[in-house]
This record gives structure tokens, sequence and C-alpha cells, in this order.
């Protein structure tokens, strides 16, 4: 489930459960704490590591295996989506508007923790955040046609198609190997008609408006694991 925490951030109550991460989708009024990397996102599917210099390196995933590394998506209607591998100790946080859903971004991911991290897909969990809803995401023909194999736009009664770009990345994260238990998204509000509270591309038609979504191994956990095993 994703709910409003007290402080203002969105998470994930599957993530939560996790006590070696910490983790926040942003909104429009709760910015998290600056000090983490993030990408020049270009609605593709290339997937970076969070080494040195791959702060606002062109792609939309980042990956992040060192405890204490914040990486954030940035987005405002897009789909954050947020994973970790508990087993492997890495986080990543992937940014996934129609483009970079129809271009498998989510499966991108999930693929390269597995080849460069030796992740299982069925360990990783998956938290998807606010982002515009099929309630609102009213796309034209040709695209929704892109999305029939993955997530059939629905019509309304004068034939607008809307697409459900949250339903959509599941599906990308259950065919990558991602068990639907640990994909995380029911409530996950709409940036569109949720209110001020978000920031909504659509809505303002304002460029660079974004809100942050964070994701890191815990510093702390590491240090106390490694002081338990002296
Ligand atoms: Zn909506």
């Amino acid at each position: 489930m994703i709910a409003r925490s007290p402080d203002g951030f969105w998470r994930s109550s599957l993530l939560a459960g996790q006590d070696w991460l910490d983790h926040q989708f942003g909104t429009a009024a709760a910015a998290p704490e600056g000090g983490f990397l993030t990408l020049n996102q270009i609605h593709s599917c290339r997937v970076v590591d969070a080494l040195r210099g791959a702060d606002g390196q062109e792609g939309d995933a980042l990956v992040a295996c060192e405890p204490g590394v914040r990486i954030a998506v940035k987005t405002a209607d897009c789909v954050p989506i947020l994973l970790a591998d508990p087993v492997v100790r890495l986080v990543a946080a992937v940014h996934a508007g129609w483009r970079g859903t129809l271009k498998d971004v989510a499966g991108q991911t999930v693929r390269h923790l597995s080849s460069r991290y030796g992740s299982d897909p069925a360990n990783l969990l998956a938290a998807l955040g606010p982002s515009i809803g099929p309630c609102c995401y009213e796309v034209g023909p040709d695209v929704a046609l892109l999305f029939q194999d993955l997530s059939p736009a629905r019509k309304d009664r004068q034939g607008r198609a809307y697409v459900d770009l949250r339903e959509a990345n599941a599906a990308l994260l259950r065919r990558a190997g991602v068990p639907a238990a640990h994909i995380d998204a029911a409530g996950a509000p709409c940036t569109f008609c949720g209110g001020p509270e978000f920031h909504s591309w659509r809505r303002a038609r304002v460029a660079g408006v974004r809100m942050f979504s964070v994701i890191a191994a815990r510093k702390a956990f590491s240090d106390s694991k490694g002081a338990g095993l002296n």
C-alpha cells in the first residue's frame, strides 16, 4: 500500500518493512533533504550505476549498491519506481513516462540488476509512487494502440482512451520476473486530480517543476552489521 506518512512523504508499506533502507516519494509540499544523485532523464531505458560522476548523466534508471548513497527520480505525472533487493542489498530509482514504459525501462533495470549485481528478480521489491492515474491519463489512439499488449487502454463514452501507466509498469516488472506480491502500487494517488499536493505537468504545463523520490540503503545499518561481526 502506498500511503502518506505523518511527515508528508508518501511511502510504500512493502519498502517501509525493510529496516535496511530509507525511501520517500516526495510531493510539491514535501521535498526530501538534498544530497542525492539524479540523472538527466531522457525517456530512455538507459540504466546508470551510481558511481563517481554518475550525477547528471543521461538515463532513466539509477542503481546504488553502496550504503548511504541516496539516489532519486524526478517526476511530475510520470511513474517513479523504487526498487530494492534485500538479499544483495541494493536499490534503484526508475523514471517511467509513456515512452520509457514502452521501451521497458522497468524490465531493463531488473535485467541490469541481475547481470551486473547477481540479483534474483524473485527477490526484488518494487514500489510505484504518485503519478498520473488511469482516471486522467488520456492518450491519442496511436499511443493507446502501443499499450494494447501491456495494459489495454480504457475507453470512455466519447471514445477517448485512458492508459494506466502504473499497471503497465507493474506488468513489465512481472514479465521481468518480479513476483506480483512484491509490487506495491495500490493507493498511489493521481498527480493530475490529486490536488495541489502534487506537481502535474499535464495540469500545470510548467516545465522543470518536479517531485523527488529518494531511496538509499542505510549507512548506519551496515555500520552496525559490521560492528556485530567483530
Ligand atoms: Zn486522476
